[in-house]
């Protein structure tokens, strides 16, 4: 087998399982990302196994996602009750498995290891090492970029996420970021060398998400089929529940919207859908959107509904005349590229993934304050035209994403990983992982604004 000839690829997901229902709790873009690039990657001939962490006695060991995808349920703590930030902690315990789970299998069993945020970036390290294969790993989300633009009140991530991820940054073969902004992100706050960088755009499912044959009779049947008004404008967030993804922003600015036009007051005149449950830092304060939004009067114009799988979700986004984004931070944005390849005019926050998700197919606003929010969806509301020409700008510009497409590169960078990972028959050529003490420049201080060097130790400059 020649070096980039990778078919047998260990996918680390540690904190959430790409079987779970996506938009609630731990489980959002990255799940669909890894199940979709999975599926991807069996259709062509790999085969795929991925490691995440038990979260249930009733799971079995092992489950097949679909032929050629195996996901493994590690053993690594108590099932329940364990959150996100528990998990560093159980890293050993999980690693251990894993090793025992290789150690199974014939010698060279595995030919690359693809880690999914910094947990797994972490234990994927130690098996990467093991197996004597290249390490690529995804980010997807970023302490030092989230901490640097968090929602107001909102509890930073720990230091010993910025300090793992920037070990696994060191430690990685290959580095994917979403979009150059989050390769910027990598190189200028985590020290990756640029070449060690490739930019993978993820995708939409194209077969799931679109307009309809007919948009206007889609839309018309949709409502129907999810109890919405007819005639109603109807404006809708997708997505995990927590401050980062600001949907208080939108329900203040649904009141705004509604005091500039009390006659949309009515029954039926303005709808706003939340679709999706609370998660991270949302989860302490759960009711906290709802006692908002009845605390505004708005409780006959806000509609609740509990994460949806792919198809009603679909029905959703057609259902829309406009899907709002208003999160202080995106590495991406898949509900953007999803609305928009369901035909709906999106409206984002201009941060992070999000311009690159929406292009000139949506509106950006450029701010979180409610005003600027309030006029920009009132300006599309009543302007069909506009959001007409935008339609169909959507469907263009989300026809450009695809699950494919993303595969196809990321088999690039596999192949560009085991090449460069096997130079002239020296088959281990990680970096060390020792961390070079102080460091040669304060990271976190230059990312976020914020330092953490005030109480805890300086920065460590990881080894080249
Ligand atoms: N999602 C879903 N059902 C819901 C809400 C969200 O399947 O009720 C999915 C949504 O389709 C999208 C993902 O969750 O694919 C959210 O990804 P995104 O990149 O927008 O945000 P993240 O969760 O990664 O922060």
């Amino acid at each position: 087998m020649r070096p980039e000839d990778v078919r047998r690829v260990a996918m680390f997901s540690v904190h959430t399982s790409p079987l779970e229902q996506p938009g609630t709790g731990d489980a959002g873009g990255m799940n669909v990302y890894v199940a979709e690039v999975a599926k991807q990657l069996a259709s062509r001939d790999h085969e795929v196994e991925i490691f995440t962490r038990a979260t249930s006695a009733a799971l079995p060991p092992s489950a097949e996602l679909v032929p050629g995808v195996t996901v493994h349920h590690v053993p690594a703590g108590p099932f329940e009750g364990l959150a996100k930030n528990d998990l560093p902690g159980q890293l050993c315990a999980f690693s251990a498995e894993v090793m025992r789970a290789g150690a199974a299998r014939p010698e060279g069993w595995f030919d690359l290891v693809h880690s999914h945020y910094w947990l797994s970036g972490l234990s994927g390290w130690l098996a990467a090492d093991r197996w004597q294969v290249p390490l690529v790993h995804s980010m997807h989300t970023m302490a030092l970029v989230k901490n640097a633009s968090l929602a107001e009140g909102d509890t930073p991530e720990p230091y010993g996420r910025e300090l793992g991820e920037a070990q696994v940054v060191a430690a990685a073969d290959r580095l994917i970021a979403n979009t150059s902004d989050e390769a910027t992100a990598l190189v200028e706050l985590y020290g990756a060398g640029p070449h060690q960088v490739d930019v993978v755009p993820p995708g939409v499912d194209l077969d799931v998400f679109g307009p309809g044959a007919d948009p206007t009779a889609a839309q018309q049947r949709d409502r129907a089929a999810l109890g919405l008004p007819a005639a109603a404008r109807v404006l809708l967030f997708v997505g995990r529940i927590q401050p980062l993804k600001a949907p208080d922003l939108l329900v203040r600015a649904a009141r705004e919207i509604l005091d500039r036009h009390p006659d949309w007051q009515q029954p039926g005149q303005l709808v706003l859908a939340v679709v999706g449950g609370p998660s991270g830092t949302g989860l302490e304060h759960p009711e906290s959107l709802a006692q908002l939004t009845t605390g505004l009067g708005l409780a006959d114009q806000v509609r609740f509904v509990p994460p949806a799988a792919r198809g009603e979700l679909a029905r959703w986004y057609r259902a829309a005349d406009l899907v709002a984004v208003p999160s202080y931070n995106e590495s991406f944005g898949l509900v953007a590229v999803e609305a928009l390849a369901s035909g709906t005019p999106v409206v984002a926050a201009a941060v992070g993934g999000l311009p690159t998700a929406v292009g000139s197919a949506g509106v950006l606003v450029p701010s979180h304050a409610v005003a600027d929010w309030a006029d920009a969806l009132e300006r599309l509301l009543l302007d069909p035209l506009r959001r007409e020409v935008l339609s169909r700008r959507a469907v263009r510009h989300a026809a450009g994403f695809s699950w494919a497409a993303t595969t196809d590169r990321l088999l690039e960078v596999y192949a560009a990983a085991s090449r460069r990972h096997h130079p002239a028959g020296n088959v281990h050529n990680r970096a060390p992982n020792a961390v070079t003490w102080p460091p040669s420049h304060d990271i976190s201080a230059r990312a976020s604004g914020y330092s953490t060097s005030g109480g805890g130790p300086a920065w460590p400059r990881l080894a080249e």
